[in-house]
């Protein structure tokens, strides 16, 4: 997870509870990737280290286990960097200007100039990032499908010119809820629609009691369309079925007003959110705790990491006799 924001309920619900059931079934290796939100963040470098801090102990409060999984930081384990510099010699140009988030994110991102090495090569450090640790799965969603087709393509490259030292990792597809923000687009730190795990309760109440509903409904006694409110897909993600039919009912009847939706939704997120909060409390008040996971966690990626470079350093015939 890039070092580029806050942590918000989409990633939360869309990415992190599917890495906490990972952690029972596969040895994982999770980080936050500090050097990616340079690509897109160089000119602003000091809001990497508050969002570092902010995802890891999101990583943690959310349920990710230090005693199951592998949980550190990418520049902290500086191999990362060799093996992007060493495949960036085998990749050809034409294989990362072709993956489709490079324009997109350009276009999306018009305010920052992002013709630059770097972001050109994001693709590159992530299939270093992925290779590094020989990973068979990559847990994704579909619109990461070709930044990991790049990634197979560079290591068939590499095991086809020197030797076989890396498996291609395999796309992990799960399909994940698309969250939405408050005004009903995709919940994203970009379009300033999120909830941050790192709001208070209050915060929440408030975003989530002003939130947008269906427009077509103004007065208590218009009847409206649950599938037109942004509301109504959060009850799908938070919500119990039998209280999903009954505010959906209630909103095409008029039975139930705009408030009272709200209400039910705001105890179901809070369900979520407060045993988050709790243990987000108990970590921000014991900062050794979180160093000394962190520690641990880049201690074992770096170790294995280091294995890895001593097989691709020999396969590339980098070592004197
Ligand atoms: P953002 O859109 O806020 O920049 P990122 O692109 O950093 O979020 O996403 C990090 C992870 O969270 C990815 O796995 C992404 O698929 C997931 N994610 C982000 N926003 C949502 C959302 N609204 N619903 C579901 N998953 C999301």
């Amino acid at each position: 997870m890039q070092a580029s924001g806050r942590l918000h309920l989409g990633n939360l619900m869309g990415a992190l509870q599917n890495w906490v059931k990972l952690q029972d079934k596969y040895d994982c290796y999770y980080f936050v990737a500090d050097w990616h939100a340079l690509t897109t963040g160089y000119a602003n470098p000091s809001a990497i280290k508050e969002s570092t801090k902010d995802l890891l102990i999101n990583f943690l409060a959310a349920g990710l286990d230090p005693d199951k999984c592998t949980i550190f930081i990418q520049s902290r384990v500086l191999e990362h960097a060799e093996l992007h510099l060493l495949l960036s010699m085998i990749t050809p140009l034409s294989w990362l200007e072709r993956v489709p988030t490079y324009k997109e994110k350009q276009q999306e991102l018009k305010d920052r100039d992002l013709s630059t090495y770097g972001f050109l090569g994001y693709p590159l450090l992530q299939t270093a990032d992925i290779i590094i640790y020989r990973a068979k799965y990559v847990p994704v969603g579909v619109d990461q499908i070709p930044h990991l087709e790049v990634t197979r393509e560079i290591a068939r490259r590499f095991n086809y010119l020197y030797k076989e030292v890396f498996p291609e990792p395999e796309a992990l597809l799960t399909e994940f809820p698309r969250v939405p923000g408050i005004d009903g687009r995709k919940m994203s730190k970009s379009y300033d629609n999120a909830i941050y795990l790192s709001e208070s309760p209050k915060e929440v109440e408030q975003k989530l009691r002003t939130m947008m509903t269906d427009p077509a409904r103004v007065k208590r006694t218009d009847p409206g369309e649950p599938e037109l409110s942004p509301v109504f897909q959060l009850h799908k993600i938070f919500s119990s079925k039998e209280e999903q039919e009954e505010v959906a009912h209630g909103c095409r009847t008029a039975g139930i007003g705009c408030i009272d939706c709200k209400k039910i939704l705001i105890k179901n997120v809070f369900k979520v959110m407060e045993p988050i909060w709790a243990k987000r409390n108990e970590l921000i008040n014991n900062a050794d705790v979180l160093d000394d996971i962190v520690d641990k966690g880049t201690g074992k990626a770096k170790k294995e990491a280091e294995e890895t470079m001593r097989l691709v350093r020999e396969a590339m015939g980098l070592y004197l006799q």
